[in-house]
Parts: C-alpha cells; structure tokens; sequence
C-alpha cells in the first residue's frame, strides 16, 4: 500500500509542511517519473512561488474586536496569472493552501488555461459571523492582499464558504484602490458584475459532464446509475441537480448536518429550495436520516465526493461499496485511500479533472470581461464540455497507454505542460 512519503530534507520543516500539502507532493512524486520533466524543473515545482500570512481585523457587531489568520499561496506563473479560490473555514492554514495551490497549478496545466495556480482563504467559522462581519472581514483581507493581487497577476474565486457576494466585496475594494471598475480582478462574480453567466453551476456541471464521459467509455448510460452525493452546497447541490436531470437516480446527499436517504430516490429540487431556506439540510423531514460517514459507505454505482479534503481514508475506503468515485472536492481522498480503491477496482475521477469545470469557466469569464464582450449560457456551455471532453480523452488515453490511475495520469499531463514551459522559459536567473 502507498504511504504518505516524508518529504523531509537537508532544509528542515518548512512552512507550509502539513499532511495536506504532503499528500499533494506524494501524488506529484508519484507522478514525476512519468512527466519526463528534468530534476531542476521538478525541484523547483515542490516549492510554492509565494506564501503571504496576514492577520485581518474585525470588529464585530456587538462591538469587540477579532482578528482572523489570511493566507495566499501562489504555487507557480509559469504559465500566466495565479488563480483559485478563497475559503473560509476553521482549518484553513499554510499548509492547506499550499496544497490546494499545488493542485490549481496540474489542473489549469492540464485544461490548457494560461493560468498557475493560488489558493487562499481566512481562518474563521463563517456561519458564525453576520453578512455584515463578513463584508469587513473580505474587504480587509483584500486590502492585505493587494501587493500581490492583479488581472495580471493573481486572480481569486470562490471556494468553501465563499461566494458571488463576497467576489463582488472583493471587486469593490480592489477597483476603489487603483481607481476605476476592474471587473477582471475576480471571476465568480454576480452577473451585473462582469460575471460570466453559467459560473455558478460550472463546477458541479462539469462533475457530471467527466461522470458522463467516463460511461460513455465504460459503455454504460448514466441514466439509472444510483448516484451518493457528500456535500449539498455549490458544487455537490447542482452536481446532484445534473444527475438527477440526465436520469440517474439519486438516493442520498449530505451536508454538515448529515445525510438524507431514500432508495426509491431523492427530490433534488425539493431538497435545493430546502437548503436555500434553511441554511442546511438540518430538519428536512422526508427519507431517512444517515451520518457522514454512514452515507459514505452506502451501495451506489457512483459516489461524488463535493464536500471537503481527507473524506475517504485508509480506515473506510475498504467499505467503499461504489464502482466509480467522483471527486468533486479537493483532495477528498488520502494517498491511502487511492491504493485502497484502486486494488479494489474502484475507479477514482480525480478532482484536478473532475472538478476542473469551474476554473475553466473562471477563464471564459476573466477573457469575456478583457475582451468587454459576453457569450451565451449555450456558447458557454458547449465550450465547457469541448474543454472537458478533450482534456479527459488525454487522461485516459495516457492512462492506458502508461498503465496509471486516471489521478496520475492527470497528474503527470499537467506536470508536463508546466515542465516544459518552464523548461523553455529557464529558471531565473
Ligand atoms: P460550499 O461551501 O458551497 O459547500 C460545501 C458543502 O459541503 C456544504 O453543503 C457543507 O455543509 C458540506 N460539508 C462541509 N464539510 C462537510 C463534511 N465534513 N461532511 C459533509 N458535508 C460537509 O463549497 P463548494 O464551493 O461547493 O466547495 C466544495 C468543494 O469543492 C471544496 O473542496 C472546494 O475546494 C471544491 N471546489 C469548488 C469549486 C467552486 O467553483 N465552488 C471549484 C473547484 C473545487
């Protein structure tokens, strides 16, 4: 079975060394030898570009004052701006986005977008905080940032807990400082905004649209697949949505509050207008109540993961029971847990392909709003699917012919693409 490798070298513990960033290098490792990148390239690759810690101020509504931890990582502009999303959750730290900016720079590699990638977020319990909190908080941490934010240079999104409000929080601050509206500073916005119109279902509908290509090549329809869906919020919420509307069957979903489960199949829309109302799924009274952890090991043909990182680990991958895992999260599967599923025969869609919809989406939106000329939901839509389609022909393919899991052959396409651009370019100086 794979382990977690020790990065550990002659220069110590470095910063941002947590079991999150070390399962992102144990992946990049895995895949190196397949990259045919050289050893300068791939050492320089280990490292993030730039990390910048930063405290944000806040005074709360009941007068007090808070200060919240803020990081951004940028992994690597070898290839053009930095981009990734910005979360706001208890455990974000360096380490996490570190990693997270590891995986942003493979997956825009691996889409063809001209883009590194970065990753940020403060750490905070965001359903503690008003709309109010949440606005000073954002605009504070924009301000901390704005050394090294830019269209040019590095360009934010949503993430866990963050969402089209808080780009346009973002937006507002960036343009009052250099003076004029800069719609291109952030992708995700609202559609009044500057925003690219099909943003927000991209992620979960590009899940759906890698679920549909990995069946058409498994010679299986996707109608009547049952379908687990962990996490009900942007992604894993339209992602159950696009499944449902393709005619598979969904018999559970989950947020932080739990799982609902019924085996003759869920209500999606029921359940969306629920969640909207309610904050979570909390309280919802039909089909029956499942923990986290029981819904993850329900029988299904297809499991999305759409919640958070380290989900399916070396204790309960065994009693996975699904054919095909989807990851439509970060990191929801431990380098553990890969070996596991992959001995069982359990096919694992990894996230820097299957959740690459958003990013590429971002990109239409960054080029629409440059370009001061906007495309259609249709044109959108089906340039989305081109860009998925294509990419995960090149994965599968390299998996074939290479004999690797479909997680290093994405891995090992997006290495090469940066690899030789930053072979071209040479390291400075
Ligand atoms: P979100 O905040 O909209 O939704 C997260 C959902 O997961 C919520 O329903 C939350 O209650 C649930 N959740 C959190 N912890 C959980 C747990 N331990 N068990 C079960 N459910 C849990 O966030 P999102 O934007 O949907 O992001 C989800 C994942 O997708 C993250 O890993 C994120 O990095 C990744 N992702 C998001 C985008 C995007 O465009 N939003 C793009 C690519 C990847």
């Amino acid at each position: 079975m794979a382990e977690v490798q020790d990065v550990s070298h002659d220069l110590g513990h470095l910063e941002w060394e947590t079991p999150l960033f070390n399962q992102a290098i144990t992946q990049f490792e895995q895949a190196l030898p397949h990259a045919a990148v050289g050893d300068a390239v791939a050492e320089r690759l280990r490292f993030p570009e730039r990390s910048l810690v930063v405290s944000v101020p806040v005074r709360l509504d009941d007068g007090r004052w808070r200060v919240f931890p803020g990081y951004r990582v940028q992994h690597s502009s070898v290839l053009g701006p930095t981009k990734g999303g910005v979360r706001y959750d208890p455990e974000v730290d360096l380490g996490e986005c570190a990693a997270l900016a590891m995986w942003m720079t493979w997956k825009c590699a691996l889409l063809r977008l001209p883009y590194g990638g970065a990753k940020g977020g403060i750490r905070c319990n965001p359903r503690a905080l008003s709309l109010n909190e949440l606005q000073a908080l954002t605009r504070r941490f924009t301000s901390e940032l704005l050394p090294v934010l830019g269209p040019q240079q590095d360009i934010p999104a949503p993430d866990m807990a963050t969402n089209e409000q808080t780009m346009a929080w973002i937006m507002d601050t960036y343009s009052m400082q250099v003076g004029y509206a800069v719609p291109e500073i952030v992708t995700g916005k609202p559609i009044s905004l500057g925003g690219s119109l099909f943003r927000h279902e991209a992620t979960g509908a590009g899940v759906v649209m890698v679920i549909e290509r990995c069946f058409q090549k498994l010679g299986t329809p996707l109608a009547g697949q049952r379908c687990v869906v962990q996490g009900f919020g942007n992604v894993g919420g339209i992602a159950a949505g696009e499944l449902h509307d393709r005619g598979a069957l969904v018999v559970a979903v989950s947020d932080l509050s739990g799982g609902v489960h019924h085996e003759g199949g869920l209500d999606i829309s029921a359940l969306r207008s629920y969640a909207e109302a309610n904050g979570s799924l909390a309280g919802y009274d039909s089909g029956e109540r499942v923990s986290n952890e029981e819904l993850l090991e329900l029988p299904c043909d297809i499991l999305v993961l759409a919640a958070r990182e380290d989900q399916v680990t070396g204790e309960n991958a065994g009693r996975i029971q699904a054919r095909v895992v989807a990851e439509g999260a970060n990191g929801p599967t431990s380098v553990e847990a890969d070996a596991i599923l992959g001995e069982r025969g359990i096919l694992v869609l990894p996230d820097v392909l299957t959740n690459a919809g958003g990013v590429t989406v971002s990109y239409f939106e960054w080029v629409q709003d440059i370009g001061r000329l906007f495309w259609d939901r249709n044109e959108i839509r089906a340039k989305l699917a081109d860009k998925l389609a294509d990419a995960f022909d090149r994965v599968w393919r390299l998996a074939e012919e290479q004999g690797l899991s479909l997680r290093s052959a994405a891995l090992v396409a997006g290495i090469r693409e940066v690899g030789a651009a930053l072979t071209s370019r040479g390291i400075y100086p």
